[in-house]
């Protein structure tokens, strides 16, 4: 089962997708992950797109494609994969249509989760990541238990992303509704779409999720 998890920053793509990908067995392919991971390494192209997320733009499509190419393509997401944050361009969406169809396979579903960008651009403000586990806290709605450090990490403070701050999210809302808003009719209309309201507990929005997954049959 390949699946895709489309929608705008903040809304719960991690947080959710983790859920869905580990409960199932897929691989958790996460574009924003791949490159935060690239620029901790401090290599060239990590640096480069460094700069790109900081800043609230988009790494160049060519690069991206290329990154996905090479990581669906691994044994572990031979298993079925879902998508975090990839495709965010319609040439990314052409180029997965087409190294899927290469390999006998399709997308066969998007997952769009949807909220207003007030309410998103309150929770991106008030999110944290754990350095370590990577996992998402939001100090309003799901905070941790001490209010500053990792559940499952104890001493590990929590950080902000950089590109959490208040200007380069309104560029990343920019960039989300002129470059990648456009999907949501793109994939309407192959028929393989799915929107989930991401307002809610995280186990609210998860349950919607299950039952939007159930509804949809595919080869693994
Ligand atoms: P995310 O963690 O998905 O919010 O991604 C963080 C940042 O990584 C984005 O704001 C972009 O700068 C970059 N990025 C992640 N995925 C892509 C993609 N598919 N295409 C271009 N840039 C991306």
């Amino acid at each position: 089962m390949h699946v895709v998890l489309l929608g705008p920053p903040g809304v719960g793509k991690g947080t959710q997708g983790r859920r869905v990908a580990e409960d199932r067995g897929w691989a958790l392919i996460s574009t924003g992950e791949m490159l935060r991971e690239s620029a901790r390494r401090g290599t060239p192209f990590g640096l480069e797109a460094q700069r790109k997320m900081n800043d609230g733009l988009l790494v160049p499509d060519d690069v991206m494609i290329a990154l996905v190419r090479e990581r669906t393509g691994q044994e572990d997401a031979a298993r079925g994969f879902l998508l975090d944050g990839f495709p965010r361009t319609v040439p990314q969406a052409d180029a997965l249509d087409r190294l899927l169809a290469e390999r006998g396979s399709r997308v066969d579903l998007v997952l769009s989760l949807t909220a207003s960008e007030e309410e998103l651009v309150r929770r991106l403000t008030e999110r944290r990541e754990c350095p370590v586990c990577k996992r998402a806290y939001n100090l309003e709605s799901a905070p941790p238990r001490d209010g500053r450090t990792c559940d499952s990490h104890p001493g590990v403070e929590l950080t902000q992303r950089e590109d959490d701050q208040a200007e380069t999210v309104k560029q990343r809302f920019r960039v989300y509704r002129e470059q990648t808003a456009p999907l949501i009719d793109y994939y309407r209309r192959s028929g393989h779409l799915r929107e989930v309201h991401g307002v809610g507990t995280v186990d609210e929005v998860y349950r919607d999720l299950q039952s939007a997954l159930s509804g949809a049959a595919g080869p693994a």
